[in-house]
């Protein structure tokens, strides 16, 4: 069995100080399970302090973003080799938000997603449709395309480290989750194209569910065989809800 993640994705809300309270508040209700395991990713700014406090804690530290370049004149950005020195070991890459909001292609993604293997961090790849799309019974293509356009630059076996998170658009931010049965489907979907190319890899990888997960419906959707825990947004913001999430988790094992 795979053990759990439950990731908290910040985005682009907080504090110094608020940072740090909600730090302090997660690591005051950890789940006593080895199979649970925990991270959160804050703004680029705290990482530093906040990798400094989680230092011989159980709870992991991530970025939301890298730049897909090693170094040099490209103003704004962070990279790989910056986020593994201040005490990373994840990193997101492909969020919906990114990739509609900043007009990140699958091709910069799988660019993204190499940079960070290449500094022996661990990227959690986000993919997901739109509402149209899946009104337009198009999810299983655009996941595909997604997920190829990594694999075919990074190959399957660079997957042995990643994480996988499966964030429907129209679930994300929205109160609107994905059924545990419309979640279960897409898990496996990408599963199976993941075993396409390595069943090794396949089997191992570990695939969240993200879009308004909280503390009341985690339990159905990591009940599914093949959801191994969340990418939570809004419910990571309090530590008690997140909490809640990870209990959800703990319960399972
Ligand atoms: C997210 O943005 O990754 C996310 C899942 O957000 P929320 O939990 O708020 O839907």
């Amino acid at each position: 069995m795979r053990d759990f993640l439950v990731a908290g994705n910040w985005k682009m809300n907080g504090s110094a100080a608020a940072s740090a309270e909600l730090t302090d508040g997660i690591l005051a209700g950890m789940p006593q399970s080895d199979a649970v395991h925990l991270l959160i990713c804050p703004p680029y700014p705290y990482l530093g302090e906040l990798a400094q406090k989680l230092a011989g804690t159980a709870l992991s530290l991530g970025a939301q973003n890298v730049s897909q370049h090693e170094s040099g004149a490209y103003t704004g950005e962070v990279s790989a080799g910056m986020l593994r020195e201040i005490g990373c070991e994840y990193v997101i890459v492909g969020h919906s938000e990114r990739r509609a909001m900043m007009g990140e292609s699958s091709e910069i993604v799988a660019a993204k997603f190499m940079a960070v293997l290449s500094e022996g961090l661990k990227p959690i790849l986000c993919v997901g449709e739109s509402l149209e799309e899946r009104e337009a019974e198009q999810t299983a293509a655009v996941i595909d395309a997604q997920l190829n356009a990594v694999l075919d630059a990074a190959g399957a076996e660079s997957f042995e480290t990643a994480v996988i998170a499966y964030e429907p658009v129209w679930a994300i931010g929205t109160g609107r989750t994905a059924s545990p049965e419309q979640a279960q489907d897409v898990h496996s979907h990408i599963r199976a194209a993941l075993a396409s190319r390595s069943e090794k890899m396949a089997s191992a990888i570990q695939i969240l569910y993200g879009g308004s997960v909280k503390g009341d419906n985690a339990v159905g959707l990591f009940t599914m065989p093949d959801i191994d825990g969340g990418l939570i947004g809004g419910a990571s913001l309090k530590a008690a809800d997140f909490l809640a999430i990870a209990a959800a988790a703990a319960s399972l094992v």
